[in-house]
């Protein structure tokens, strides 16, 4: 010990020069072996039954060795998952077009200079309809319920980051929005936690608009494309429902709200037209006109549309 010192000393030296940061990371890994050795020397002078030694200095080192932390082994999974799709964007293999009688046609790769990286352009807001933030986060953790979301926000505020923004999240499913069928490849997902039943906490809401407000400035995305899962399937999914306080986010420009003084809605306004404009898929108009009722009229989800419901989609559909 007293000789390996100062040649490790010398190492670290001559390995990080003037760079004060492989410095500190020479420093800590001579430090873990040091201790490791002086662990050895300890367990060697104590016990005389090499076999015991020699269990006892590996579980110590698989113990060291071992992931921290209660998502250390999904954390795991997700960076290997990331090298693999590392690998799959590095591939130049040009396409194997073929013609009408199956020859393949000329084809070859050539590389530009000028590309970037696909931003999204949604966002699309849930409830979690579980009882707490930690149900959550293990049924996103495990692979058997094929679903996650990029960000879940907590009763208390919060926010956690589970798919980098850049990646797809499976949150959105089926569904259709405007001529977006694949919204999950577009879309940043938010699931809140929220039973579907309790009022969202003011915690909740401070933190998504700081949270929206960053992801609008990030990614430029428009006013208009902060919707609900309900809007994007409105046969399947009925969050984050009638208390989610879109009234307060439109204000804060995600999303919008109808005005407080509302026009009469002709008596030829086509609300079928109106709902597709807003990005409705209304093959099934029923289940079209509740989604459009649970984000922009709230106080009563029935599947008809009163003279105010009308009153309001005429006033919301002109914003679009
Ligand atoms: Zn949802």
């Amino acid at each position: 010990m007293v000789f390996y010192a100062p040649c490790a000393q010398l190492m670290i030296k001559r390995i990080s020069g003037n760079n004060i940061f492989i410095k500190a990371a020479c420093c800590i890994f001579y430090f873990k072996i040091k201790t490791y050795l002086l662990i050895l020397v300890i367990l060697q002078l104590s016990m005389k039954n090499s076999t015991y030694f020699i269990l006892i200095f590996y579980a110590i080192f698989l113990a060291s060795c071992s992931p921290k932390g209660p998502y250390a082994v999904t954390d795991k999974v997700y960076k290997e998952k990331l090298k693999s799709f590392v690998e799959l964007i590095k591939r130049q293999i040009p396409d194997t077009l073929k013609d009408t009688i199956g020859q393949p046609i000329p084809s070859g790769w050539v590389g530009t200079v000028n590309f970037g990286i696909r931003k999204p352009n949604y966002v699309i807001i849930h409830y979690t309809a579980q009882d707490s933030v930690q149900e959550t986060l293990h049924t996103f953790t495990i692979a058997k319920t094929q679903v996650s979301a990029h960000y879940v926000i907590a009763k208390n505020g919060t926010v956690y980051h589970m798919v980098n923004d850049y990646l797809r999240a499976n949150q959105a499913g089926v569904g259709k929005w405007g001529s977006v069928t694949d919204m999950n490849s577009c879309s940043l997902g938010i699931e809140i936690d929220n039973n579907g039943k309790d009022p969202f906490t003011d915690a909740q809401i401070n933190s998504l608009l700081l949270l929206l407000a960053d992801l609008k400035k990030n990614y430029n995305i428009p006013q208009a494309n902060f919707i609900g899962h309900q809007d994007y399937a409105p046969k399947r999914k009925p969050d984050p429902g009638p208390l989610f306080p879109w009234k307060v986010l439109a204000t804060h420009g995600f999303g919008y709200w109808s005005d407080d003084i509302l026009e009469l809605a002709p008596d030829d306004f086509d609300y079928n037209v109106a709902l597709r404009l807003i990005g409705y898929d209304t093959s099934d108009l029923k289940a079209a006109i509740v989604a459009f009722k649970r984000h922009f009229v709230q106080a009563d989800i029935t599947p008809q549309l009163t003279q105010l419901d009308l009153n309001v989609l005429y006033n919301v559909y002109k914003k679009y």
